[in-house]
């Protein structure tokens, strides 16, 4: 049996390939009939060579880490530790820790973790990413079970929703009636917001770009109360007027590259208020950090990255509970042919395009 998959043969190179799909699963692990796999900035970053170049991965490699399928295959040993078998549809948790290493078991950064989408293709089928037909799956995975009954790209949501979980709940400690800022209203931004509208926090501010106006238009109906355009408002002074003078209790930062929205998060929050940091700078450096205000305010600084188990738990759950429009964060499908097209769709290159949430669809 033959799988068409994406293979990322160098930067800005992608080469659409057949691969052998083996007989069988990894001992003790499974194969999965793959539906589609969503994307985020990360791609794009991949795609154009920063993770190579980091030393993360090398090439050739098939991409896509945010993906939902069938279990096609599995083992005894994979199908009793899993309590799985063959059809059960399941989301993978894109990092699989081995639990074990100096790392694991100090609670610290595993030195061996299996991380989907970045694996080498030279590696037995090198079938380790989800913008292929077929996905191996290595016992330590963590798979999620998913309602049948869900579309594909509202399962695929799994992945970005989890991250306002973990941020804004399990990290940000956000509780009911509090009130909460996010800076930035891409998915992951609208993933703070779902979780906000689920923790009971009273006001959801959200910022964005005038060129995000669309997206700020989905935060306000899926519950945030208000939005701001970044050109257009004096966020801080907005915020501060918005809560009387007190400040935020949260604030989360989810924009990428900009230094702004960290100035405007001191600022924003209340004295002995938390913030998270969540956008990636490009491991640039800050200038004119206030340190002082800092500590004048009392302010807890939180940096987060990606999403772990309990947030994915409530990710599913609240997709599969139906309560929110989740639909409107879909903005493209595309085949994995297209998943070039769809890279440079969610860089904003393309004139005209505009893009939140992308699937990319194994069989279409
Ligand atoms: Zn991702
Ligand atoms: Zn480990």
């Amino acid at each position: 049996m033959k799988a068409k998959a994406a293979v990322l043969v160098g930067d800005n190179d992608i080469e659409i390939r057949e691969l052998d799909v083996p007989g069988d699963p990894p001992p003790g692990g499974a194969l999965l009939a793959v539906e589609g796999c969503g994307m985020c900035g990360s791609d794009i970053k991949q795609y154009h060579g920063g993770t190579a170049r980091a030393g993360i991965m090398s090439y050739p490699v098939i991409p896509g880490h945010e993906t939902v399928g069938r279990i096609a295959k599995i083992d005894a040993e994979g199908a009793r530790r899993w309590g799985l078998k063959e059809g059960d549809r399941v989301a993978v948790h894109g990092i699989a820790p081995c639990g074990t290493c100096v790392g694991c078991m100090s609670d610290s950064k595993c030195v061996d973790s299996f991380y989907y989408g970045f694996r080498s293709l030279h590696e037995r089928s090198g079938l380790w990413g989800g913008f292929a037909q077929y996905m191996e799956i290595v016992p330590r995975t963590k798979l999620y079970p998913v309602s049948d009954r869900l579309s594909i790209e509202d399962a695929l949501l799994f992945n970005p929703l989890a991250a306002g979980y973990d941020w804004l709940l399990a990290h940000g400690e956000l509780q009911v009636g509090e009130t909460v800022l996010i800076l930035g209203g891409g998915q992951r931004g609208l993933a703070c917001v779902v979780a906000a509208v689920e923790a009971g926090a009273a006001q959801i501010i959200v910022t964005g770009l005038r060129s995000d106006a669309f997206k700020l238009d989905i935060a306000r109906q899926l519950g945030a109360t208000t939005t701001l355009i970044v050109e257009d408002e004096d966020v801080p002074a907005r915020v501060a007027e918005l809560t009387n003078g007190r400040g935020v209790d949260l604030v989360c930062d989810t924009t990428p590259y900009v230094f702004e929205p960290v100035h405007d998060a001191i600022k924003a929050v209340r004295n002995k208020g938390r913030i998270v940091l969540s956008g990636l700078k490009d491991s640039r450096l800050m200038d004119g950090f206030p340190l002082d205000a800092l500590m004048m305010k009392q302010i807890k600084m939180i940096g987060v990255l990606a999403s772990g188990h309990w947030a994915t738990q409530q990710a599913i759950r609240v997709i599969e509970s139906g309560r929110l429009p989740l639909e409107l964060m879909h903005t493209h499908s595309l085949p994995i042919d297209e998943l070039e097209r769809g890279i440079k769709t969610l860089a904003g290159e393309i004139p005209g395009e505009r893009a939140l949430h992308i699937s990319i669809l194994a069989r279409s």
